[in-house]
């Protein structure tokens, strides 16, 4: 940063990263020299197939699967997709249920409600108020129509850690296909598909230091499954498009790197995350952390303050140099309170006050120190303008 030049603290690293300099210059070859079709016979289309073999073999081994498990997309949005549609359309005869959460990405939540529509029955578990999926409710849901089980690993929101492994287990002993969205926990957590009794995840190269727009779907060999692009016969002849070759090398490069050293990557952000924390905590009453304390994304941190509506913290974060997100999104007008944080029983004035901070590998102590002389500031400048904070002062309103 130069002298006088505004200083920029990015705290939304779960909205998407930046992509790393070694992944970047793994990349540049395949814009350039390496630019050949893969479905091609001469040897520049030798070299782009056998870039993807190596980012496919990368992919596999971060997630404990064999190569050809891993189908490379455009994103994770296609990725889950592909995972729920595939199996509902492929399975339709066996049965018509599916088993979700009230708190999935909407890539998961409005695919499960499109399907919905054609006739597909979907069971919205529900979960307790850190965000916990209880695997006996899961059990207790599946009956002889389910078809599919997809439950998150990792809340993008408030970052809460679902017991996968357990739920997964339940899954194949009931010999139903279980599909895990892990775009937020890739990096985070170590993930092994086999001893956990993952038959499909959803990744998302843009989470981990990659570039935006390629994705991987791994899909345990025999699950039976519809494809969801139809065209060319790459990838197996499952998903047709030519490949993103630059993307997948960012995306191979990218999974290496981030699950290389994850216990050190985790202690290092938890610390700086866990220090924002407890000094918010510290210096601004009526806040609350949504989420699971412990078992939560080492970077995650979810807060709502009482009197305050998000969006206009955002704004004023903004005009300090500090990139956040909130719970609730403004869509048409109107502010629409966070479905995850309304599911875990959050009330809906509360959850308008919502801030999500997520730390990542750019962030350092002086960005923390910035965050905790800045944020309360905001926080009770926009107090003092609320009329129901007024009345809190005054003793004269009681917000429940
Ligand atoms: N699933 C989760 C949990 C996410 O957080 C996101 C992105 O925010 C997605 C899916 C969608 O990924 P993409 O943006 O690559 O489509």
């Amino acid at each position: 940063m130069s002298m006088g030049e505004k200083r920029t603290v990015y705290m939304d690293h779960s909205a998407t990263t930046y992509v790393r300099k070694d992944v970047l210059d793994a990349m540049i070859p395949y814009f350039t020299e390496h630019f050949g079709n893969p479905s091609s016979i001469y040897h520049l289309a030798g070299d782009s197939k056998k870039a993807i073999d190596t980012a496919r073999a990368q992919a596999a081994k971060a997630l404990g699967a064999e190569p050809d498990e891993v189908y490379f997309t455009s994103c994770g949005s296609e990725s889950d997709n592909w995972a729920i549609k595939g199996i509902a359309y492929a399975n339709g005869k066996k049965g018509n249920h599916i088993i979700t959460t009230k708190i999935e990405h909407h890539a998961v939540i409005h695919t499960c409600e499109y399907l919905a529509k054609e006739g597909f029955e979907i069971t919205y578990l529900p979960v307790d108020k850190y965000g916990l999926v209880d695997p006996t409710e899961l059990e207790r849901a599946i009956t002889d129509k389910t078809i599919l089980i997809t439950i998150m690993y990792a809340n993008n929101e408030i970052g809460t850690i679902e017991p996968i492994a357990e739920l997964g287990a339940i899954a194949r002993k009931h010999r139903i296909p279980f599909h895990t969205d892990a775009v937020q926990a890739i990096g985070n957590v170590p993930i092994d598909v086999k001893a956990q009794n993952i038959d499909l995840l959803s990744l998302s190269a843009h989470k981990f230091y990659g570039p935006k727009g390629v994705g991987v779907l791994y899909i345990r060999k025999g699950t039976k499954i519809d494809n969801l692009i139809h065209g060319g016969g790459q990838e197996r002849r499952r998903r047709a498009g030519t490949e993103n070759i630059a993307g997948i090398v960012g995306l191979g490069k990218a999974i290496e790197l981030a699950t290389a050293d994850i216990e050190g990557h985790n202690k290092r952000i938890r610390a700086l995350r866990d220090r924002l924390l407890s000094g918010i905590m510290a210096k601004i009453p009526h806040a609350y952390l949504n989420g699971h304390p412990e078992k939560r994304l080492p970077g995650n941190i979810n807060i709502s303050f009482e009197f305050i509506e998000g969006e206009s913290m955002l704004l004023w974060l903004d005009d300090e140099g500090i990139c956040a997100s909130t719970g609730s999104a403004c869509t048409s007008g109107s502010l629409e309170p966070s479905h995850v944080l309304l599911a875990t029983g959050l009330p809906v004035e509360i959850s308008h006050g919502s801030l999500r901070l997520t730390l990542g590998d750019a962030n350092t102590d002086a960005d923390v120190d910035f965050v905790l002389e800045e944020l309360p500031k905001v926080v009770s400048r926009l107090r003092e303008m609320s009329p129901l904070y007024k009345g809190k002062k005054e003793g004269g309103c009681n917000v429940q």
